[in-house]
């Protein structure tokens, strides 16, 4: 029989062992972002909001089951977060007012390094980050595919950088027809995130990412005629928010395709236009400070062996810490500016 002792001691160390896996899975649920299923009355609003120490800038609103919401961006840091407008002090302004007001913060000077290389009808905006950087950051894109995820880049990451960056920072341009056609393989991301293998920054890529194989290429992707683009931008920010994704300020033009007109109009939707110098299925080679293309729906195998081989080439470096991958919200910031002015 057992002593009595023991017994009291066994049920005390359930206790503990239950009070403790409460805490960790409270805390794992606190760090998700919310599913947001009734959204009425999404809009473009933008503003400043403070809570001492920091200000935030607003800029959609939207109510969720009867509650208001905001979309927030800290200037300084390009994070981005829900919240809702009775923890601050709030002051509407025109989008001009408010770019006025943070005009000297990263986030503005970010839009306005963007509008500055609008001209182009392939690759603008920012394409680059710091060259003194020796890693990259890593954008993959989830444009409309029957082809499952090429799971292998995430599994692949996670294994070569566990010791020394984690979670490894990626960053995602999602559509809304792709977060429609595959549930099970945005819930196998979500959970790679809330276990914190890697930390994704989501990038608007469009809602239906429409293509015409015939079109030429000003005619073509977003610049197709018949596009709306409220649709398109605000819709992909309402399916991000349903299925749980947190929206960052990040856009990426279907096929890199825009013009100058184009990419006005998504800056007035306080999104910063986000190109790549390193699309490594088209055989541009990762510098320092790249921000790598890549494609994860299915429809680039070349694209995800070449970054595969990029990362095993590196293991090396990655384990000296001499090779990293770069947040893409820290890797766009003034310090650029300063030194390529
Ligand atoms: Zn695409």
């Amino acid at each position: 029989m057992e002593h009595p002792n023991s017994e009291i001691k066994m049920k005390q160390n359930l206790k503990y062992l239950l009070l403790l896996f409460l805490l960790c899975s409270s805390a794992i649920i606190a760090n998700a972002q919310a599913n947001y299923l009734k959204i009425t009355k999404y809009k473009v609003y933008y503003g400043w909001a403070t809570h001492y120490p920091q200000d935030w800038m607003i800029i959609r609103q939207f109510v969720n089951d009867g509650k208001s919401y905001y979309l927030l961006v800290n200037p300084q840091t390009l994070e981005t977060k829900i919240d809702e407008p009775g923890f601050y002090k709030v002051k509407p302004m025109s989008l001009g007012e408010a770019r006025d007001f943070f005009k000297n913060t990263p986030y503005i000077r970010a839009i306005n390094r963007a509008e500055k290389q609008s001209a182009k009808i392939q690759d603008a905006g920012i394409e680059d980050g710091m060259p003194k950087e020796t890693g990259i950051s890593l954008t993959a894109d989830l444009c409309p595919s029957h082809k499952r995820l090429d799971r292998i880049i995430f599994t692949d990451i996670f294994k070569e950088f566990q010791k020394v960056e984690r979670p490894a920072p990626v960053a995602l341009s999602i559509t809304g027809v792709w977060m429609h056609q595959h549930p099970d393989d945005l819930e196998w991301l979500k959970k790679m995130q809330a276990e914190h293998e890697i930390y994704i920054t989501w990038i608007n890529h469009s809602y239906n990412h429409r293509v015409s194989a015939k079109l030429p290429l000003k005619e073509n992707f977003l610049l197709e005629p018949g596009t709306d683009i409220n649709y398109e931008v605000l819709e992909t920010e309402k399916a991000m928010l349903k299925n749980g994704l947190l929206p960052s300020i990040f856009f990426r033009f279907p096929g890199l395709v825009s013009d100058r007109q184009l990419v006005f109009k998504i800056t007035d939707f306080g999104l910063i236009p986000i190109g790549s110098d390193a699309w490594l299925a088209k055989g541009q080679a990762a510098q320092p400070g790249s921000i790598v293309l890549i494609h994860a729906n299915g429809n680039e195998p070349v694209g995800v062996a070449d970054f595969i081989k990029l990362l095993k080439s590196k293991t090396a470096a990655i384990a000296k810490k001499q090779w990293l991958l770069y947040d893409l919200r820290e890797s766009i910031d003034e310090e650029f500016e300063k030194s390529n002015p």
